[in-house]
């Protein structure tokens, strides 16, 4: 069993045991790129670690080894009291987590080290700020100690020599700055800050273990999806410098714009600074594109290695690099966190190029993506005067209450500004909770934009003409405007403005051209929505799986059809019921006799006669599935205890409504400890004798008056939560009786399919019997996920989910993603046992887990026919499965 491997061992494919990091190290370093030496110690090292609670017996002599080859090739000793060589140890698990982890730069500097290295680089001013560097670094991360004690130590000295910059401290006053560190470390810890090379390097080694596991890291991977038990791996990697002066530093570049997908290189240099100095935002980098100039040879050298990173990934690329006196090293490299935008645009882009083929540019969108681009974006035309601009770095428009910290953020929730003068992982909860998040420092490479961009949260940083003050918990603006803890702001990830107050929105250009309002000119001058266009086309050629809508209107049908839906999946028949026919239901449930209650229903029948016509109409030629009525009657029933009280009150006043009294008397009857599972669906159907018929009379007469009116209908008759073939078979007699009447009446034939939700285990259970009558089934996956799991969905989220997300019961709510293990064993039993009874079984799914992504790839390896979702998500869905089908 080995635990360590060199650069040249791996390579990207290893991402499991070599973490990302690591996988890209080596693969970089055997495309013969400049990459400094250095090994990694594997995932399994640390997941033994945080297993057994010390290292794996023999990790430590392997360690050994390596860096007595590493020492071999540099020529140099970790440590050595000359010309040391100094090494960084670096996280890096098989997803990349920015700035989750720990890392530690400038290993085996110590009291007699610092010198040589001194000496060596004929630095002194570096040497020192390297050590010091180290101490602050090492004693955060490792020693955990408050990093707030070593910045505070930092500006002490800085005010002591009256400069304001790091870079403006001179050899002895960061020799000042170690001392004081030093002191620090022993107050803190009760022992001196450690001298043993070694020893530096294997504590670092577990530190970097260990962070696995910080809240914030554990937050992170919740946020993303991520296994909590893939553990990171560790890289050890010999030091190169760029704070050696101005003809060194450091830098990050992306091979194109991951926020708009633009094609050309851009990113963010730093002269004269180690890496951290540009992701942490302490000093505003310069765009790339100045490299040009400080160093041609270097840029140029850069650009060629990019290119050939990019053909050799066929992906965006971003890089980490550092320059060491004209000399140009590559720390990392791994295929770019992008916007949705920019994933759309690099998509056709590298088709276009041949690089991939059309497959694997649907693989590289995804629906929720596509979900993004849907959502509404500031008004262009709008007045209203920015009073900043920053840099955009995430696109989006959030209109949100100011707030100044994390802990804001997460008490108010919702529509709030995070706005930092930058952001650390601390704030990560914050930004999770925020609608957008807004720094004063820091550029697109900035930790609040990478984790902003790969949440998808609008943001703006680098607004510098702001001075965030956070401790007032306000920033004021140039022109003296203050925007204070409470305030409205508007920030335009898109543009970079910032607003104080609110901004109107308007639609996305993707949902106007999915709505068909973009001119062909208006089109071709938008490259997001070009891009989105012609993956729609390559999604709708390939996908098997049709798309339906959930609607239950006519304006709902009409967009369901501009969306491209195939049919209506879901029709719910009780919104017709509600608003001013309201009174109607309560007439129906108080209706003394057979003659009284037909006499409501004969009301009832036109108005959803009307309803249907104006559906089948919008959907003229493609199917309608209708589910009869559903919920329990007393949802369209005052509620029960204000109507007791207003009684009660009646009566103390002596003036009793014999109406109200009856109706409150109903409402006793009616009611129910468990609604849920209590007289609803086909019960009440079977229950309440009229009520069906009615439906089904709406419904045959609608297609009848489209049918004389030239038109094709396809409704489909769907009876709700049967548990097994007795009440179906009961209903659809029901059914095809009115249908025939109103054929007869007609003079022509009505052709309805009569069908079944399958929504309760029983009924998945029994699916073959039930498939000898039912012509199609739909699944009604929120019902059979309360019912298979035992619980309320509007009761558990609030409550005990959280805990069960956190301790890894489910990696995701299974009302937003279907339990594929259990709630979808059931679904697999009804689809081939349904099937078997009857080949030609109609088999879709229309509940919420219809426009979720990950569940419709599952109900398309699983055979159904189609999933229906809200006509918004129907571009979603339908771009799923069309990438579910390649
Ligand atoms: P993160 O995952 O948070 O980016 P990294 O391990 O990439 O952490 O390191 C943090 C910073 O230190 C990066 O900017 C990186 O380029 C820099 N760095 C890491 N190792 C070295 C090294 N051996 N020499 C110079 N800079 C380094
Ligand atoms: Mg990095
Ligand atoms: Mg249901």
């Amino acid at each position: 069993r080995r635990y360590v491997f060199a650069f040249a061992e791996g390579d990207k494919d290893h991402k499991d045991l070599l973490g990302g990091k690591g996988a890209n190290l080596a693969e970089m370093t055997n495309l013969g790129l400049p990459v400094p030496p250095g090994f990694t110690v594997s995932t399994e090292a640390c997941r033994r670690f945080l297993a057994d609670g010390q290292e794996p017996p023999g990790l430590a002599e392997e360690i050994g080894e390596h860096l007595e080859r590493l020492e071999a090739e540099r020529g140099k000793r970790l440590g050595a009291a000359e010309d040391p060589m100094l090494v960084s140890v670096r996280s890096g698990a098989k997803f990349s987590m920015p700035g989750m982890m720990e890392t530690v730069l400038d290993i085996g500097l110590n009291d007699m080290s610092v010198l040589g290295l001194a000496a060596a680089s004929g630095n002194e001013r570096f040497a020192w700020d390297s050590y010091r560097r180290l101490i602050q670094m090492f004693g955060a991360t490792v020693l955990g100690i408050d990093a707030a004690e070593f910045a505070a130590a930092l500006a002490e000295v800085k005010r002591f020599h009256d400069v304001t910059r790091d870079v403006d401290l001179d050899a002895a006053a960061l020799r000042d700055v170690v001392a004081v560190y030093k002191r620090i470390v022993t107050e803190a810890t009760g022992r001196d800050f450690p001298q043993d090379p070694r020893e530096q390097l294997d504590m670092a080694v577990r530190a970097v273990f260990s962070s696995w596991n910080t809240e914030r890291a554990r937050v992170y991977r919740g946020r993303e999806r991520i296994p909590h038990d893939l553990g990171t791996a560790v890289n050890v990697m010999a030091m190169v410098y760029g704070n050696l002066g101005p003809d060194s530093g450091t830098g990050v570049a992306f091979t194109r714009d991951p926020a708009t997908g633009a094609p050309g290189v851009y990113g963010d240099y730093l002269a004269d600074a180690q890496g951290e100095d540009v992701v942490a935002g302490i000093r505003t980098p310069v765009p790339l594109q100045e490299l040009e100039r400080i160093d041609p040879v270097s840029f140029e050298e850069l650009l060629v290695i990019m290119t050939i990173l990019e053909d050799h990934f066929r992906d965006l690329c971003d890089v980490e690099f550092t320059i060491e006196r004209g000399k140009l090293w590559m720390l990392q490299t791994r295929v770019g966190k992008r916007t949705a935008a920019a994933a759309f645009r690099l998509a056709v882009q590298f088709l276009d190029d041949e690089l991939i083929d059309v497959g694997e540019a649907l693989g590289r969108v995804t629906g929720e993506q596509l979900a993004q681009l849907m959502f509404p974006q500031f008004d262009p035309d709008n007045a209203a005067e920015s009073i900043a601009e920053g840099v955009p770095a995430s696109p989006g428009a959030a209109v949100g209450t100011a707030v100044f910290d994390s802990a804001a953020a997460v008490r108010h929730g919702g529509a709030v500004i995070l706005i930092r003068r930058e952001t650390s992982p601390d704030d990560l909860p914050g930004i999770i909770a925020a609608k957008g998040v807004l720094t004063s420092r820091g550029g697109k490479t900035s930790h609040a934009a990478v984790v902003a961009r790969g949440m998808g949260k609008t943001c703006v940083v680098g607004a510098d003409a702001l001075e965030v003050d956070t401790e007032r918990r306000r920033f004021t603006a140039p022109g003296g405007v203050v925007v204070r803890e409470g305030d409205l702001v508007s920030i335009d990830g898109t543009t970079g403005a910032v607003y104080a107050g609110t901004i109107d929105v308007v639609p996305s250009a993707v949902v106007e051209y999915f709505e068909g309002r973009l001119t062909a000119e208006e089109r071709r001058r938008d490259p997001v929505v070009q891009a989105v266009a012609r993956m729609m086309v390559y999604a709708d050629q390939h996908r098997r799986l049709g798309v339906h809508a959930n609607a239950d209107t006519p304006a709902d049908a009409r967009r369901a059809r501009r969306f491209r839906a195939d049919g209506i999946g879901l029709c719910r028949t009780e919104h017709m019921f509600l608003g001013e026919r309201r009174h109607h239901v309560e007439e129906l449930i108080l209706a003394q006799s057979a003659a009284e209650q037909d006499k409501v229903l004969a009301e009832l029948l036109p108005m959803q006669l009307g309803d249907f016509v104006g559906i089948f109409a919008a959907m003229d030629g493609l199917p309608v599935t209708i589910r009869l009525i559903d919920p329990p009657l007393h949802e369209f029933l005052p509620d029960f205890t204000e109507l007791s009280v207003k009684v009660a009150l009646a009566e103390a006043r002596g003036e009793v409504d014999e109406e109200e009294v009856r109706l409150l008397q109903a409402v006793r009857r009616l009611h129910e400890q468990n609604p849920m599972l209590g007289l609803r669906g086909v019960r009440l159907g079977l229950v309440v004798p009229g009520l069906v018929a009615m439906q089904v009379r709406a419904i045959a007469e609608a297609a009848a008056a489209r049918i004389r009116a030239g038109d094709d209908p396809r409704p489909e008759i769907m009876v709700p939560l049967i548990g097994g073939p007795e009440e179906f078979e009961l209903m659809r007699e029901e059914i095809q009786r009115v249908l025939d009447d109103v054929a007869e009446a007609a003079g022509f034939p009505i052709r309805a399919k009569i069908g079944t939700m399958i929504e309760l285990p029983r009924a998945a259970l029994t699916a073959g019997r039930i498939a000898e009558h039912a012509e199609f089934f739909s699944f009604g996956t929120n019902d059979l996920t309360q019912t298979t799991w035992g619980f309320s969905r509007d009761d558990v989220e609030g409550s005990f989910f959280p805990v069960y997300l956190d301790k890894g019961v489910f990696a995701a709510s299974p009302f937003e993603s279907l339990d594929e293990t259990g709630v979808g064993r059931l679904v697999s039993i009804a689809v081939e046992e349904g099937r078997a009874t009857r080949g030609d079984l109609a088999i879709g799914v229309c509940g919420e887990h219809g426009g979720d992504p990950s569940s419709v790839r599952f109900f398309d390896r699983i055979g159904l026919d189609y999933v229906s979702c809200s006509p918004f998500r129907v571009p979603v869905a339908r771009l799923e499965a069309g990438r579910s089908a390649v």
